[in-house]
């Protein structure tokens, strides 16, 4: 038999790629802010219509990039983040696989608008299914914005697969409330179908969570902080008579990336032993600071799970900590089961 194995085009290592990456328009929403806060932009604006099925726009204030780096942003594996395998053990940047622009842009129709601070005029392009269709100098502010519309309109079982607009604002909602609530330094706004939904003001992290979650949750929030050599702990836990029945408000996040993690989730729910009512689950918004070296985030594209080197020890820490702090509030244990 003839050699039957060949190279995929570009285009379609793209699109295949776009699968893992972009699963809603809430994936979208996430890398793009994340770019922004990698270019250290200080005021960050989310633009959606239609949930994010017809426009999703983000537009930084950040550093902006070349003409020749806009075209690049766009090419699968291209990253200004890292350099060589090391730099993946001492990761400062929430980017680092070179994937996400390139992925969208097979799946959409994108419209990139960027300038550096030192240049006169920025760079704007086009790009439709991984195709460029227009490159041109542009007038436009320092930093970038980039739109992206009728996501999925060249894979109709992805589009089709979409939820309501209900449910897609409310992931979209979700990445932007995590992205957010560690980014307290960053102005955020949001805005769907022209109204504002968040207009979040610098601030620090309490009154950040407490914008984004309403005035009543400041009383109800817990400071809990230790640093070790291993970790650095820093955060809230809400008080016990305030947990609830469904886990809402569950927050982990390490070097400032949201992460999932059922055992570190476990460790904060036993700090609570025998101070919650049968079948109710604490709100906790925990920073946690490790060495980079002693995590890898790279073991799946949208990056929310992640190995540590020593998660017992992280697991004894946290328990340790927040029972602490439960008990230095005098947060005693609830008498009255049937409030
Ligand atoms: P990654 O973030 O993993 O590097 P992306 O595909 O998300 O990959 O972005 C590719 C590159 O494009 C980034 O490394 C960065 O240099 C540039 N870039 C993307 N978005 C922005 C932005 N908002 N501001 C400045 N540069 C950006
Ligand atoms: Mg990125």
């Amino acid at each position: 038999m003839s050699d039957i194995i060949q190279l995929l085009p570009d285009h379609v290592a793209n699109q295949i790629a776009a699968g893992e990456v972009v699963q809603r328009p809430a994936s979208v929403v996430k890398e793009l802010l994340e770019n922004a806060i990698d270019a250290k932009a200080s005021h960050i604006k989310l633009i959606i219509k239609e949930a994010g099925k017809t426009l999703i726009q983000v537009i930084d204030d950040g550093m902006g990039m070349s003409v020749t780096d806009a075209r690049l942003s766009f090419e699968r594996h291209a990253t200004s983040k890292i350099k060589n395998a090391e730099d993946l053990f001492q990761l400062n940047t929430k980017g680092f696989r070179g994937e996400a622009l390139a992925s969208i842009a097979a799946i959409a129709h994108v419209e990139l608008k960027t300038k550096q601070e030192k240049d006169e005029v920025g760079t704007e392009i086009r790009i439709e299914g991984s195709e460029v269709v227009s490159q041109e100098v542009c007038v436009t502010p320092k930093g970038t914005s980039i739109s992206v519309k009728n996501l999925f309109y060249n894979i109709p079982a992805r589009r089709n697969f979409l939820k309501s607009n209900a449910v897609e604002l409310r992931h979209i909602i979700d990445e932007f409330h995590r992205v957010a609530m560690v980014h307290a330094d960053i102005k955020f706004d949001m805005y769907h179908n022209g109204s504002e939904v968040f207009s979040l003001p610098v601030t620090n992290y309490r009154q950040r969570i407490v914008h984004i979650f309403g005035a009543k949750t400041n009383e109800k929030l817990v400071p809990v902080e230790e640093e070790t050599d291993l970790v650095k702990i820093t955060g809230f836990v809400c008080k016990p008579e305030f947990a609830k029945r469904t886990r809402g408000e569950q927050f982990f996040f390490v070097n400032n990336r949201f992460i999932k993690s059922a055992y570190l989730n476990h460790g904060v729910n036993s700090a609570f032993e025998g101070l919650l009512k049968e079948k109710t689950h604490p709100s906790y918004f925990i920073y946690l600071t490790v060495d980079p070296k002693s995590i890898d985030i790279n073991i799946h594209p949208t990056k929310t799970e992640i190995k540590f080197d020593d998660e017992h020890a992280l697991y004894a820490m946290l328990r340790s900590t927040i029972k602490h702090s439960l008990g230095q509030f005098n947060v005693a244990p609830i008498l009255d089961f049937n409030r």
